[in-house]
């Protein structure tokens, strides 16, 4: 038995999807297992390499107990609401039950057409699967909440893009589950109430079990979602993460990452940083991150509003209450996170410190990443950050005061505590795009460090000391594409 199957998906009413295996591909070849994810989700590695098992990867192959199937979603595509979308090159193969006794999906992307393709050929190309797969395991090395990747393949197939043809390939993803505000969305927007309710049964019993003998589980379900969508949000500000296409439908209910597209982790600080080629107004620049997770779940809750009560004033006044711990659940874990990659506890004069150093670091083009690396060094010695500084003496000015507040808050161990939340190897872009660039020549040796050196963000490696680097000036990727 290769995966033990266990779907609970597939027995959702048919119109929840369309049942249709991938599409085989001309010459499937092993780019890479993530043999560390495969043995947490009790999978046979070695089988995955194996010929038979790339076969399955790559769609040519239905694995014994899978009922594959492309799911049904809509969703607000940049404030645009779209009735139909759904899986348009995603293939579902079914659930696995982990190590751990969580239930994850394995999902084929670019496995090929389906009803919800729309004008798509329903495949990947061999960039973006190794930027989700470099960037998505990255997350999770950095301890946020993400779908994993378990492997990619080459197609052996050329997929038409703009820029002309290049090599295909899918990614095997692993979630919680696929499950998308933009799921709810597509029963909604058809005033099909009892799929709503369904759905949402589903995703309380399997995300939120602790909710459901709560007084009003719709109500409950909002709260846990919206919970964990702030929490999320705060642990991407706190790293310099750009998700770049926060689209309803790219916005999963289990409070994962998901749909890794034109995202970036950001070099210099600039709270107006955006890199995505299509978003032109930065609606989803950096710092636009919390207020567009709200607004996605503001549309989770519209969606809602029949279950929540028959008085739908009543409804309304639920799903606003709710809504509204979304800004103080952010704040207080943006502010905690913050305070600890400073090496202090969590209060207004950590708050004041932090938001003057970015303020400092955003007039100084300082680099994210290493400023805060940087500090935890200081705490406890001598101060190299003041370099990364155009003006050095603006560091100067601020780390005095910063000193002062060390002071006040003796504490041992402050170094390895930084250094626990300050990532010193973050997926830079030029990185991501060295690999993929050496991919595209048959060279997967970058892509292998890279992906390496980022399985452990906070350990100091000295031998990659380069991975650490900012971009030299002609090195620096100023944006990022879908490749879809
Ligand atoms: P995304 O921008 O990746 O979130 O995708 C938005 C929608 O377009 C989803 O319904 C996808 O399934 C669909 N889509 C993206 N790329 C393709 C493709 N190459 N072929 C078919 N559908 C696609
Ligand atoms: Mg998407």
């Amino acid at each position: 038995m290769t995966f033990a199957f266990d779907n609970s998906y597939a027995a959702l009413p048919e119109h929840f999807y369309a049942r249709l295996p991938a599409t085989p591909v001309k010459a499937p070849k092993l780019i890479k297992v993530n043999r560390a994810l495969a043995h947490d989700l009790k999978l046979d590695a070695d089988f995955l390499e194996s010929e038979a098992g790339v076969a399955i990867l790559a769609g040519n192959a239905v694995p014994a107990g899978s009922a594959p199937l492309a799911a049904a979603y809509a969703g607000h595509q940049f404030g645009h609401f779209v009735p139909q979308l759904g899986d348009g090159r995603a293939i579902l193969l079914g659930e696995v039950i982990g190590r751990d006794g969580t239930r994850r999906d394995i999902q084929l992307k670019g496995a090929g057409q389906t009803p919800y393709s729309r004008r798509g050929d329903g495949r990947a190309a061999l960039g973006p699967v190794l930027r989700e797969y470099i960037v998505s395991e990255a997350m999770a090395a950095l301890g946020i909440p993400t779908t994993r990747t378990l492997a990619a393949v080459l197609t052996g197939e050329y997929v038409l893009r703009e820029d002309g043809p290049l090599p295909g390939a899918v990614l095997t993803r692993v979630a919680a589950s696929h499950i998308r505000v933009g799921t709810f969305q597509f029963f909604a927007a058809r005033g099909d109430t009892e799929g709503v309710r369904t759905l949402a049964d589903h995703v309380i019993a399997r995300h939120y079990p602790e909710i459901k003998d709560a007084a009003n589980p719709y109500v409950a379900l909002l709260e846990g979602v919206t919970a964990r969508q702030a929490k999320l949000i705060a642990q991407w500000l706190l790293v310099g993460f750009i998700h770049g296409v926060m689209n309803t439908d790219n916005m999963a209910v289990a409070g994962e990452t998901i749909d890794y597209g034109p995202c970036a982790f950001m070099d210099a600080y600039r709270p107006d940083m955006k890199f995505s080629s299509i978003d032109q107004r930065g609606r989803y620049a950096y710092a636009n991150q919390p207020p567009i997770a709200l607004w996605n779940l503001t549309r989770f809750a519209e969606t809602l509003l029949p279950l929540i009560d028959r008085d739908q004033e009543a409804a309304v006044k639920r799903a606003s209450d709710a809504l509204n711990t979304f800004g103080e659940i952010f704040e207080a874990a943006y502010k905690t996170g913050f305070a600890r990659k400073l090496g202090l506890a969590p209060s207004d004069a950590a708050h004041a410190l932090g938001q003057d150093l970015l303020g400092r670091m955003a007039h100084n083009a300082a680099d994210f990443t290493l400023t805060f690396r940087g500090l935890c060094g200081a705490a406890e010695g001598d101060s190299e950050t003041r370099a990364l500084f155009e003006t050095p003496g603006d560091f100067d000015a601020w780390e005095q005061d910063w000193r002062k507040q060390l002071a006040l808050e003796p504490m041992r161990g402050r170094k390895a505590a930084m250094e626990a939340v300050n990532p010193a190897f973050i997926p830079r872009n030029h990185r991501v795009e060295e690999a993929i660039q050496a991919a595209m020549t048959g060279d997967f040796r970058p892509f292998e460090t890279l992906t390496a050196v980022l399985a452990k963000p906070y350990a100091d490696q000295p031998d990659y000391a380069a991975y650490m680097a900012p971009p030299r000036p002609e090195e620096i990727v100023r944006e990022t594409f879908c490749g879809t």
